[in-house]
């Protein structure tokens, strides 16, 4: 038995020989699909492994998936048919595709599946059933498994039938894919060496207000960064001109920051800014403290003495969270305080000095841009699911794999 919060695998093998035995996985194969064929395999490759590791102990792998968004009816259009030459490419195995994930269109092709081969069913949304969590669907869905295992963290915010409703009616474990994720974010938040360092950047509070008021009362210390920072600025009375801000939530930062006192966390705000007239490609900046920004000038990056700030707080960290990058990184020279702080990061993990996690939104793409993204210990590509268990939410879909 593996010591998780959640069953893994591992209790799934310790039950017993698997030869034969129908695993049904629920896996994300919503990828990228353009003139027929998969051109961004990257969810496929995540899912491989556990794919792999079952076959490779004689269980048929039955895999469920969303594809799109077909609303509950039976719609070509985002059939997982395109997909399954992918999986089969990635995985180097069989793999037989069932025009439906329920009844007899999925049970007669699964009653020829040999051991160690791969079902890939039509897409779960082709019925209402699946988004309504329903559990006559998920009944039907069950009928053809033996066992459950889910490998979707990506999907595991909905509460949908194929990511909660089926684990209550087989014996649930995580794949491997999805117990990497969770032991990565447990050790950033939930169980983390401290001093912890959250960073939350990107353009507005508005869409992050949950994440920050849990992240306060969780973390030592919270840096700001991005267009959201102007809005904390503004709100403690700075003038920051024509910059990105959200004037009218000026009470909710405070709020933000109140809580954050009673809460022992320390907040960062930037110091010095980057400011241009224009958001464009060679625009002259020049570096100002955040107090005084130029009339007609807006704040597009965090300034050097605020990057040396948090290189000394990153120094004296066990455990970074980042969410959102700390300026508008798209634009060079933009996208320095974000490549100077990930960089930083970046090698301190390396070194083997800190435990760093990020993920959501354009963060991935923002940490690709400075180069870090490999040296991070865990970079989530889960998006939404992310931001909801950074946001403390519990997700329906991890909820459902736990022991307890
Ligand atoms: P989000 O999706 O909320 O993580 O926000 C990411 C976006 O925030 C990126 O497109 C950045 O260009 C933008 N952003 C970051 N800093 C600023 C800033 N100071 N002013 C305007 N936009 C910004």
């Amino acid at each position: 038995m593996s010591e998780k919060s959640f069953a893994t695998l591992d209790d799934l093998f310790a039950h017993g020989d698997i030869t034969g035995k129908r695993v049904l996985m629920r896996a994300d194969l919503n990828v990228p699909v353009r003139d027929g064929a998969v051109s961004d395999a990257t969810r496929i490759e995540r899912v491989v492994p556990t794919i792999r590791e079952l076959t490779g102990k004689g269980a048929i792998v039955i895999l469920l998936s969303h594809f799109g968004r077909p609303k509950g009816e039976r719609n070509l259009e985002f059939s997982l048919k395109a997909v399954a030459p992918a999986v089969a490419d990635q995985s180097g195995l069989e793999v037989t595709f069932a025009d439906d994930c329920v009844g007899d269109a999925a049970s007669s092709v699964i009653a020829s599946a040999k051991p160690g081969s791969v079902v890939l069913l039509e897409n779960t949304r082709f019925h209402k059933g699946e988004t309504n969590n329903d559990g006559a669907f998920a009944d039907q869905l069950a009928a053809v498994g033996d066992a459950y295992v889910n490998d979707a963290f990506s999907a595991a915010h909905r509460a949908h039938a194929s990511t909660q409703a089926i684990a209550k009616r087989l014996p649930a474990y995580a794949g491997r894919a999805m117990e990497a994720e969770l032991t990565a974010l447990e050790g950033a938040l939930a169980k983390p060496e401290k001093p912890v360092v959250a960073i939350v950047g990107g353009a507005k509070i508005s869409t992050k207000l949950d994440l920050l008021g849990n992240l306060v009362s969780r973390v030592d210390y919270l840096v700001i960064g991005g267009g959201m920072a102007n809005t904390f600025l503004a709100a403690q009375g700075i003038d920051v001109k024509k910059s990105l801000c959200e004037h009218d939530l000026g009470d909710t930062a405070r709020e933000i920051l109140a809580k954050a006192e009673a809460a022992g966390c320390q907040v960062l705000l930037p110091r010095d800014v980057v400011v241009a007239q224009e958001f464009k490609a060679m625009a002259p900046c020049k570096t100002v403290p955040a107090t005084e920004v130029p009339d007609g000038h807006m704040i597009l990056d965090v300034g050097s003495d605020t990057i040396a700030d948090l290189a000394a707080r990153f120094e004296a960290a066990k455990t970074v969270v980042w969410n959102g990058p700390l300026g508008a990184f798209e634009i060079a020279p933009f996208d320095n305080g974000t490549n100077a702080a990930a960089r930083h990061v970046a090698m301190l993990t390396k070194m083997g000095e800190l435990n760093s996690v990020a993920g959501g939104g354009d963060t991935v793409a923002a940490l690709n841009n400075a180069g870090a993204a490999d040296d991070f210990s865990y970079v989530s590509t889960a998006g939404g699911a992310f931001l909801e268990w950074l946001e403390g939410k519990t997700l329906p879909g991890v909820d459902a794999l736990s022991r307890s």
